[in-house]
């Protein structure tokens, strides 16, 4: 965890906590707000449900788990309205999650490493037609799992929401085995 810690913090990521596994919860509320699809990927890619696997399966995969590390990107945004800020922050946590993923993924080869929304690793995904292009890359979103980020937060001992003008963004590696 340690290694791991680490890396997330050179990356650049605002918020870093290891997590009590044991405490992760893959809840059917979580499942349904994604299946009312207000972000639009419900059904549209191999890293969301239905594609990603039953909320039982999901939650299985997190039993294996033994340790896990949680990582934010926090905003600070001029008003309500900064879009412009709350996209570059979107942006930036992918961008670094990918990283981290990735170096989790040579560390530890059967992680699970969950993200924030949909995967984006190719323009367009090919689900339903054809298989992913890139198993071995692909993430799930952290409430594809079932996993209500605010609990996840709070039991790892770190804030969900940081204040009027912010907005958080968080990801996570969980290590199986
Ligand atoms: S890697 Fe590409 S094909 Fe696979 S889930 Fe992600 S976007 Fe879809």
């Amino acid at each position: 965890m340690e290694e791991l810690i680490r890396l997330a913090l050179e990356l650049g990521f605002t918020g870093v906590a290891p997590m009590d596994v044991s405490k992760l919860r893959a809840l059917p509320e979580v499942r349904e707000m994604c299946a009312s699809d207000r972000c639009r990927r419900y059904g549209h890619s191999w890293s969301c449900p239905p594609a990603c696997g039953t909320i039982e399966e999901t939650a299985e995969r997190m039993r294996a788990c033994t340790a896990g590390v949680l990582v934010q990107t926090t905003a600070q945004l001029e008003d309500e309205f900064d879009i412009e800020s709350m996209t570059r922050a979107q942006e930036e946590h992918k961008a670094r999650f990918l990283r981290l993923a990735r170096q989790a993924r040579l560390l530890y080869p059967d992680c699970l490493p969950l993200t924030a929304g949909s995967c984006t690793i190719c323009r367009s995904c090919t689900y339903p037609d054809r298989p992913c292009r890139f198993p071995g890359k692909m993430m799930s979103s952290m409430e594809a799992y079932g996993l209500l980020v605010s609990e996840v937060c709070k039991d790892a001992g770190i804030p969900y929401y940081y204040g009027p003008g912010t907005l958080t963004y968080s990801a996570c590696i969980l290590i199986r085995g």
